[in-house]
């Protein structure tokens, strides 16, 4: 991203994932350990660790700023927002991936897990803290980040917004990212998930496999991608 406002870049090495922003130091994006530990599964999908059906009942029992934070910033001007429900340790790297997308044009949204091997994962149908739904209810244009459990460098692509779907995928393409169509529990048609509940009822999930996050050449030009389509949008 050094070409755009974000200035962002992930490394890869032995210790695990480092994100750079700027000229900063690296920054750890959730150990391999935990990587590995963790179960990717997603939206849909019941996850053994799942502990809750609610931020209610996971803000009853978790402490924030130390089990769990979010951060929501809003950018006024923007009918776009992208949001990372399931970010740290849960679905590790997809905060920063929607970060870097959002950058300075688009209003951002995470909930991150700051524990390892959280149980923090809450169903994309059943998220509901309050923050995010206020931010995603005045944007028109919803993009959620998620992690994807299969293996391979690959994407998917769901949700309810069929142009816009279309326009990612075929820019993705365009790119050399490897893309396939959602199906199954990944599809994000439901009108409770939150990528669906912005002003217009429809938004875009995107699902990166590990492997997919791993490649920090094939990120980059993800983000490029994803930013170039919503900034002509
Ligand atoms: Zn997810």
């Amino acid at each position: 991203m050094r070409k755009t406002a974000n200035r962002w870049s992930l490394q890869i090495g032995g210790s695990g994932i480092m994100v750079r922003e700027g000229t900063g130091p690296a920054r750890r994006c959730g150990g391999i350990d935990s990587i590995a530990a963790h179960s990717m599964g997603c939206y849909g999908q019941k996850m053994a660790d799942d502990k809750y059906s609610s931020f209610n009942d996971l803000a009853a029992a978790e402490r924030r700023g130390e089990d769990y934070e979010f951060e929501s910033r809003p950018r006024d001007a923007s009918r776009v927002v992208v949001i990372a429900p399931h970010g740290g340790t849960i679905e590790p790297c997809t905060d920063k991936v929607a970060d870097a997308i959002a950058g300075r044009d688009f209003s951002f949204y995470c909930f991150k897990a700051l524990k390892k091997n959280s149980g923090l994962h809450i169903k994309s149908h059943l998220f509901n803290e309050p923050n995010c739904e206020k931010l995603v209810a005045g944007h028109h244009q919803v993009i959620s980040i998620h992690g994807w459990k299969e293996g391979g460098e690959r994407v998917c692509v769901g949700g309810r917004d069929a142009e816009l779907i279309a326009a990612l995928k075929k820019e993705l393409v365009a790119k050399g990212i490897p893309v396939e169509d959602a199906e199954g529990s990944l599809k994000g048609t439901d009108i409770n998930n939150i990528v669906n509940r912005g002003a217009t009822g429809r938004g875009a999930q995107l699902e990166l496999t590990m492997d997919f996050r791993k490649n920090a050449a094939q990120v980059e030009k993800f983000i490029t991608a994803m930013r170039a389509v919503l900034l002509g949008a």
